[in-house]
């Protein structure tokens, strides 16, 4: 994963996307000392520094350097929200045209950002609108992590010294992160890299739908956490919602999670399950029962997300007699468990709605998904 110098006529390095070692690896191809590398990165995930000339402490010739051949360049904003519950939602333009969402959910002393990983995704799960749209291209390392730059800069909370604005970061946005694997660790890396955000390795969320051979990899080149999206106690139901379990079933993903915690240094970990409940398909007590004989002896914390409808889809939202009936059978075993509230009303902030609006009204339908408009909260 190094990041080569562009030579004339080719495309500046965007130095956003880069990790320490990218950075490190950058400054000595074109022969300049490493350290450089951690001032520059100082300069812009510490200051918020996009213009290279403001970089004092590089000397005057090798900004002039630097400005030939690399640029700081985070992604456009197309347009930004905020909610009356204080959620932010901005939809974001990427290089070559399409968009992507990223939202901030403020909650309490913590406020977690939904960073997207693509634009659309492959995996077409039967409950998700990203997927209907179908896959259009990855999201670079600069598109990834500029949505956590753009999020603190709108705060100016680079400037301001405010402290820490974003405490969590979930690659829950669009997309399947562990698709577009090398941009989503070098993004993640320099979430909790300390020359960069800083943010803690149990504060930094991967969630996938179950991507074996990558979450296989990703143990050996990340710390950050861990999310599996099971929303089925069997394969027979969850080949149907997540078709990537056709692929890999769920013993074999729940056991590749397991190895996956298992490598990390802290080892009291554990996995967070996630379970979009959908009224009369997954959300009966028996299917309850059936999750916490699953589980059983797997590390996991367990985190219900009631069905956010969309036009295009048949399913619907379970009634909360139902989401608590399935509450209870799992406290009842012993699992924590979590659910989701949906955050941001006023301003469609359900992860797809502006976008929607952005991209054409009449669309709106295809584009809407509901997933970190959602805080985590205790029920209970
Ligand atoms: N591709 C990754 C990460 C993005 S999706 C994954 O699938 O894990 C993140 C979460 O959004 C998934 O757990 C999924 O359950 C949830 N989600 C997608 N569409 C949803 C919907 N319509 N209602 C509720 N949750 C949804
Ligand atoms: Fe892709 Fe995740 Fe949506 Fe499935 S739930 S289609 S993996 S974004």
């Amino acid at each position: 994963m190094s990041a080569p110098a562009a030579s004339p006529g080719q495309a500046k390095v965007n130095l956003l996307g880069l990790s320490r070692r990218q950075m490190e690896d950058f400054f000595l191809e074109i022969g300049e000392k490493k350290f450089r590398a951690q001032q520059v990165l100082k300069w812009i995930h510490h200051a918020g520094v996009t213009d290279i000339g403001q970089m004092t402490n590089l000397g005057k010739a090798l900004r002039e350097k630097l400005q030939d051949i690399a640029e700081v360049r985070p992604p456009e904003i197309v347009s930004q929200h905020d909610s009356s519950d204080g959620t932010r939602k901005w939809a974001i333009r990427v290089d070559g045209g399409g968009l992507v969402e990223s939202v901030l959910i403020p909650d309490g002393s913590r406020a977690t950002l939904c960073v997207s990983s693509q634009v659309g995704c492959s995996l077409d799960c039967s409950f998700c609108s990203t997927g209907k749209q179908g896959f259009q291209r990855d999201l670079s390392a600069a598109e990834i992590i500029g949505q956590l730059w753009l999020a603190i800069d709108s705060y100016d909370a680079f400037q301001s010294g405010k402290g820490r604005i974003v405490t969590n970061v979930v690659m829950m946005g669009m997309g399947e992160p562990l698709l577009n694997f090398d941009n989503v660790v070098a993004a993640m890396d320099l979430m909790m890299e300390d020359l960069a955000y800083g943010i803690s390795k149990r504060r930094v969320t991967l969630s996938t739908s179950g991507v074996v051979p990558a979450l296989d990899q990703l143990a050996d080149v990340s710390e950050a956490s861990l999310a599996v999206s099971l929303h089925a106690p069997n394969d027979a139901l969850r080949d149907q919602l997540v078709p990537i379990n056709r692929k890999y079933p769920i013993a074999v993903l729940l056991e590749s999670a397991r190895n996956y915690i298992d490598a990390q240094s802290d080892n009291k970990r554990v996995v967070t399950v996630e379970y979009t409940l959908i009224a009369g398909v997954n959300d009966q007590p028996e299917h309850a029962r059936e999750l916490a004989e699953l589980l059983r002896d797997f590390p996991c914390k367990i985190n219900l997300i009631p069905f956010n409808t969309f036009p295009q889809s048949d399913y619907q939202r379970p009634s909360g007699n139902a989401v608590s009936r399935f509450w209870q059978v799992l406290v009842d075993a012993g699992y924590i468990v979590t659910v989701r509230t949906t955050r941001g009303d006023d301003i469609d902030a359900a992860c797809g709605q502006l976008v929607g609006q952005v991209v054409d009204r009449t669309r709106r339908s295809e584009r809407y998904r509901a997933l970190d408009e959602t805080q985590v909260i205790e029920v209970g």
